[in-house]
């Protein structure tokens, strides 16, 4: 068992969880490459039926949305640093202000509205028979 998870890559590993809901009504919760018996009625059912790649760009998504807000961050240190050398911090200061202002106006909403969208197209519904 144990060998078989490192075969798995890190990208599924760290994949969002998976919800499995058994025909009898029980719930859930799973990893990729778990599986799981239902205490209710006994059938079991194994995340690894469902197609790893379909998973894994899953996880592709909310890595690359994660990663957009903490990028536009270091790019903004940067350049209040560069603001900074050049013996101009009283700019860098408004320049960061307005940025910080305008983001959380219309970047934010627009963001995490777009994120939403990419993820509930990527989020496919996958019917795996109990076993
Ligand atoms: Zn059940």
């Amino acid at each position: 068992m144990a060998s078989t998870e490192a075969e798995l890559p890190r990208a599924v590993r760290k994949g969002p969880p998976i919800t499995v809901t058994c025909e009898c009504g029980q719930r859930r919760d799973l990893k990729y490459g778990e599986q799981w018996r239902c205490e209710g009625c006994g059938r079991r059912f194994d995340t690894r039926k469902i197609p790893l790649e379909e998973y894994a760009a899953i996880r592709r998504t909310q890595v690359r949305y994660r990663l957009f807000p903490i990028l536009s961050g270091l790019l903004l240190l940067v350049a209040v640093i560069l603001f900074w050398i050049e013996g101009r911090a009283f700019s860098a200061l408004i320049a960061v202000a307005f940025l910080l202002a305008s983001w959380s106006m219309f970047g934010r909403p627009f963001f995490r509205s777009r994120y939403r969208k990419a993820i509930s197209k990527k989020v496919p519904t996958w019917t795996i028979k109990a076993d």
